[in-house]
Order: structure tokens, then C-alpha cells, then sequence
């Protein structure tokens, strides 16, 4: 029998909280659930998009992949290999198989560096010790992510927005990753320069076989690149399935109206009461039972009460909403 061949990356009950303190004597007053149970896959060449409000943890999520953030409990495994409790020694090898891409390339970038070393450093912190091979191969990676080799000597404030969010792909490729988070990584750009970095990204995965979890707030950007898109609400996974089934066929209500949030260009069309309002709730202080029922039009006493779990309500489409499991 041929063993099934495990997904590049597992994530299974990802939590992660923060201690909120206070007073001279620094006393925990409570916790901020940031990431609260989030599981998904990510298979080899695939993009995961995920989705929601600022501060619904998707961050959170991207950088406790990386081990940028410790995760409080849950696993991470890569090919298989759970890396949640490895040392930073022990880490080392699978550090180099997933990149992060940062939201805003001026501040990601050290400004008193320049492009060549910024891009090469990933090299040199991992044992790349001739300089002469690091320059070829930065000047391979500048070739690759659209820039000339002829910039690698200038600094990040002589690029444009976009420019410098080449440079992040091209830091993030150095040590041939096979996964790389993008953290809201066009939001910072135009539109028309998004366009084109997510081009670049899209033409890098079919190159190279790469592995996205792409985080961002943008619904349409998300729809453009992913595979399969799992929404986030308030630290935890409210729906999960493909692409093209999400966008047209929405089963949970904070998802529906996500796309009913999307803006229309004709201030005719009356928006129905599908479109969410208020702001997320904090995560210090969730409400109880569905997060979203504060915000939620199809609200029940229950909803006050009970947290619904992530189900498969139909092939391959999880859904968390009571309604549904009627
Ligand atoms: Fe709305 Fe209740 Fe479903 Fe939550 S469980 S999304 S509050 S209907």
C-alpha cells in the first residue's frame, strides 16, 4: 500500500495569546487571544489565501508559522515533522524552507543598506561565505524578481514602492524556499503596481513550485491568487474551502458579507442588511459563544451561548455557524 504523502505544511490547533499586564509589579490581568484553534493545510505549489478585518489574528498566524511569534499551543509540521517545539538550532534547516514577505517594503528594509547586501543577507546569515558567489547569485535573484543587476549598490529610498517590494521577494527567495508567507504583501502598493507584484508571485510559483499563505484584508487580491481561501474571524477559522466556491457560494454570514462589503461602483445600489456592521469586537474581551453574533443579522439565542464548531457542511467546504448544522 502506498503511504499518503503528507501536505508541505500541517497546522493543527494553532493558539496563541498575550499576556495583557499591568501595575508597577507587572500582574497578568488577562489574556488576548490572538489565534484561538486555527488548523488548515498548505500542499506543495498551492496558495492558501487568508482573509479578514485587521486585527482578526491572520498576522499572527503567518508569523507563528515562521516561529517569528511562539505559538502557545498547537502544531506545526512541515513534510510531516512537527518544528512547534524545536530548538532555534534545530530549526535552522526548515527556517530556510519558509520566507515571510512584509507588508510595507520601506520599513521591512534597512535603509542604510544596500539592495545587493540586503537580498544577499539571508546568504551569509545561513553560511554562504564568499561574497563573489553571494553577488552572482543576488544578481541572479534582482535579474528574477524584474530589477536590474546594475541597482544592487543602491539604497532602498532610490527604488519605488514596488521596486522595494522586489527587493522582499527577492530577500525571500535567496535560500530557495519552498514556502513563503506573504503578509499582506501588495497592500502598502497602487493598485496597478499590486497587479504586478502579484503577477511576479504567481509566475514565481508555477517557476519554482512555491507555497503561499497569503494574508490580506483585500477579497478581490486574495480571489486573484489563491487556490483555496479560509476566512478568519476574531482569532479563529469561520469558513474554508476553493477559491471559486467561496466567492460563489458564501456559507457563513461573516463571509457573505465580507463580499457584500466589497464596494460597488453604483451609489444607487442599496445595500442589504448582508453588509456587517461595526467594528471586531476586541480579542481581550471576545464575545461569548459565536464571536460574531454581536455583528451577525441571523443571530439566535444560541449563538450567545454556544461557539459552533468548523464543520464540513458540504465536500471540502467547512463552514462554524449553527445555522448550518440544522
Ligand atoms: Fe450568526 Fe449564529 Fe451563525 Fe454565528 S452561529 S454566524 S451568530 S447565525
Amino acid at each position: 500500500m502506498v503511504e499518503p504523502v503528507a501536505p508541505l505544511l500541517q497546522v493543527e490547533g494553532l493558539t496563541k495569546h498575550f499576556p495583557v499586564k499591568r501595575g508597577v509589579l507587572r500582574r497578568t490581568i488577562g489574556q488576548v487571544r490572538a489565534v484561538d484553534g486555527v488548523s488548515f493545510t498548505i500542499g506543495a505549489g498551492e496558495t492558501l489565501g487568508l482573509v479578514g478585518e485587521s486585527g482578526c489574528g491572520k498576522t499572527t498566524v503567518g508569523r507563528s508559522l515562521l516561529r517569528l511569534i511562539e505559538p502557545t499551543s498547537g502544531s506545526i509540521r512541515i513534510d510531516g515533522r512537527d518544528i512547534t517545539r524545536l530548538s532555534r538550532a534545530e530549526l535552522r534547516p526548515f527556517r530556510r524552507q519558509m520566507q515571510i514577505i512584509f507588508q510595507d517594503p520601506f520599513s521591512s528594509l534597512n535603509p542604510r543598506m544596500r539592495a545587493g547586501d540586503i537580498v544577499g543577507e539571508p546568504l551569509k546569515v545561513h553560511g554562504v561565505e564568499s561574497k563573489r558567489e553571494r553577488r552572482s547569485r543576488v544578481a541572479q535573484l534582482f535579474d528574477r524578481v524584474g530589477l536590474r543587476a546594475a541597482q544592487m549598490d543602491a539604497f532602498p529610498h532610490q527604488f519605488s514602492g514596488g521596486q522595494r517590494q522586489r527587493i522582499g521577494v527577492a530577500r525571500a527567495l535567496a535560500l530557495n524556499p519552498r514556502l513563503i508567507v506573504g503578509d499582506e504583501p501588495v497592500s502598502a502598493l497602487d493598485v496597478s503596481i499590486q497587479a504586478q507584484v502579484i503577477n511576479l508571485l504567481m509566475d514565481l510559483q508555477r517557476e519554482l513550485g512555491l507555497s503561499y499563505l497569503f494574508i490580506s484584508h483585500n477579497l478581490a487580491v486574495v480571489e486573484h491568487i489563491s487556490h483555496r481561501v479560509a476566512v478568519m474571524y476574531l482569532g479563529r477559522i469561520v469558513e474554508h474551502t476553493d477559491k471559486v466556491t467561496l466567492f460563489t457560494r458564501p456559507l457563513h454570514p461573516y463571509t457573505e458579507a465580507l463580499l457584500y462589503a466589497v464596494p460597488v461602483p453604483d451609489p444607487a445600489i442599496k445595500r442589504d442588511k448582508r453588509v456587517v456592521q461595526g467594528d471586531v469586537p476586541s480579542p481581550l474581551n471576545p464575545p461569548p459563544g459565536c464571536h460574531f453574533h454581536p455583528r451577525c443579522p441571523y443571530a439566535e439565542a444560541r449563538c450567545k451561548l454556544e461557539a459552533p464548531a468548523l464543520r464540513e457542511i458540504e465536500p471540502a467546504h467547512f463552514a462554524a455557524c449553527h445555522l448550518l448544522n440544522q
